[in-house]
């Protein structure tokens, strides 16, 4: 059939001529599609296509390619879609390196690897191969997170949020938890201290005021219904000014005096002292146990490197307590997450190479030469392909954040392969450039400041620079083409 035939043909004409389902079913080309994807779902796929066509033919579509074939490649292209993971991997040159949106810690090859064996084959993950018996998934990573941070004992649960709301719930049940004010923190919206401690069942007693908490504070509000006294690092801002708070080493005195337990929500847990790399400081968890708290939680998804998990450790009586918490089953971490942790966390023995198998220090660590020039190859490659548009390309000097709540206010030098518009309309163009990179076989995210679009290069390794020239040039070109 040619296209004028097409064109010329009335509405009801065409759509009498759409093969049926049954024909399409027993097409030789077809066979092939259906053993790919399956023959139910080559049904389904064909009914959504079909339905579609005769959509846009009622609505006035006269050039629709009608033949079997074209139908056929359709076909194949919707289950081919279908088909692509929802969980995309992304190219990650938004200036945070730990997005909490994007998946935050990129795990180093050795917890990968240890990952996929987990996932393949039986693992010993309760199992005391000693004693042929049931064993405990804790003592897993237990050994070395003692040894990391100086704890007696420990435990994994599904996230901080968790590692906090069962530490209270176990701890601190229809009794009292006393609180900083100026620790009441939210974090990424839906973790409200507040509101955790409200749902485990903890009564919260706030002290002191918003800038300034003194000891005296804590000893007033002590009393028979006292269970912790809680400490919560303040992970996404910084008080300024006319401020105090009372050092941990003190709370935990204070704690003791009462027989209660000092706790420590960290968050961000970096296992060991960043300044050693150059970075800004962050507290540990050794420090921590070290001045007295006996408890401390933290994330092993955000400094730490590793996957998503929450870990508790301190005193060996309250992490059993904790554990016999019936919520410890509800919130317990599959075999996939212990095997990452294992690894990432048997990597801290040796801090001399942290920096080159740690892949979230090997990002923090890179230095600002090291991006600039990876930025000038970048524009070097990329200038002819923008040449006849009124976009420029530069180098420009940014800072990258650490981002997940992690050291707030300190940020990283770091460079940024900018693109700039030269005219009104090249201020369009920006933003479908933006957005067509986002659409792209793999999603590059950037951002735009000031009209222009930004691209810090932090998180990008040399071996993929070529992939992202050509998803550049890819998404320059759609841009230019679509209006
Ligand atoms: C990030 C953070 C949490 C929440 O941890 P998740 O691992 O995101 O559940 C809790 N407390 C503090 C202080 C944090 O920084």
């Amino acid at each position: 059939m040619n296209n004028i035939d097409v064109a010329r043909a009335p509405v009801t004409d065409l759509l009498s001529r759409i093969p049926s389902v049954d024909r399409l079913l027993s097409l030789p080309d077809s066979l092939c599609i259906q053993s790919t994807y399956g023959r139910q779902s080559f049904i389904e796929a064909t009914r959504t296509v079909l339905d579609s066509m005769r959509k846009d033919i009622l609505n006035g579509s006269t050039h629709l390619d009608i033949s079997e074939q074209s139908i056929l490649g359709r076909i194949d292209q919707y289950l081919i879609d279908r088909q692509k993971p929802k969980l995309r991997q992304v190219i990650n040159l938004s200036g945070t390196v730990l997005h909490t949106n994007l998946g935050r810690a990129v795990m180093p090859a050795e917890a990968v690897e240890a990952m996929v064996a987990a996932a393949t084959e039986p693992c010993a993950l309760e199992y005391d191969l000693g004693e042929g018996k049931r064993g405990d998934r804790d003592e897993i990573v237990e050994e070395l997170l003692c040894e990391l941070t100086g704890a007696e004992a420990a435990t994994v649960v599904n996230n901080n949020a968790a590692a906090v709301f069962l530490l209270l719930q176990a701890l601190s049940n229809r009794k009292e938890t006393i609180v900083s004010r100026g620790e009441l923190i939210e974090i990424g919206g839906a973790f409200r201290i507040p509101d955790i401690m409200k749902r485990a069942g903890a009564k919260l007693v706030e002290v002191g005021t918003t800038n300034r908490t003194h000891a005296k504070d804590f000893q007033e509000a002590l009393g028979q219904k006292t269970a912790l006294i809680m400490k919560v690092h303040t992970s996404n801002y910084v008080v300024q000014g006319f401020t105090a708070e009372v050092p941990e080493k003190q709370l935990a005195d204070i704690a003791h005096s009462h027989g209660i337990p000092f706790v420590v929500d960290l968050g961000s847990g970096t296992l060991i002292d960043l300044a050693l790399y150059g970075l800004p400081t962050e507290p540990t968890p050794a420090q921590a146990i070290k001045v007295g708290a006996d408890l401390v939680t933290f994330s092993g998804d955000k400094l730490l490197g590793g996957p998503q998990a929450g870990i508790i450790v301190g005193k060996k009586e309250l992490i059993q307590k904790i554990k016999r918490n019936p919520l410890k089953r509800a919130l317990r971490v599959g075999k996939i997450t212990l095997a990452g942790l294992e690894a990432v966390l048997r990597l801290y023995r040796h801090p001399e190479a942290l920096p080159q198998r740690l892949t979230v220090l090997k990002q923090l660590t890179r230095n600002e030469t090291d991006i600039q020039e990876q930025v000038m190859r970048l524009i070097e490659k990329l200038r002819p392909v923008f040449a006849s548009l009124s976009l420029e390309l530069r180098c420009l000097a940014v800072k990258s954040q650490i981002g997940s709540g992690s050291l707030p206010v300190e940020r990283l030098l770091s460079a940024a392969l900018m693109i700039q518009p030269l005219s009104k309309s090249a201020e369009k163009l920006i933003l479908r450039i933006e957005r067509s990179l986002r659409a792209g076989q793999t999603p590059v995210i950037g951002r735009v400041q000031d009209r222009a679009l930004l691209f810090d290069l932090r998180c990008l390794r040399p071996d993929q620079e070529a992939d992202l020239i050509a998803l550049m040039t890819d998404a320059l070109k759609r841009s230019t083409e679509s209006k």
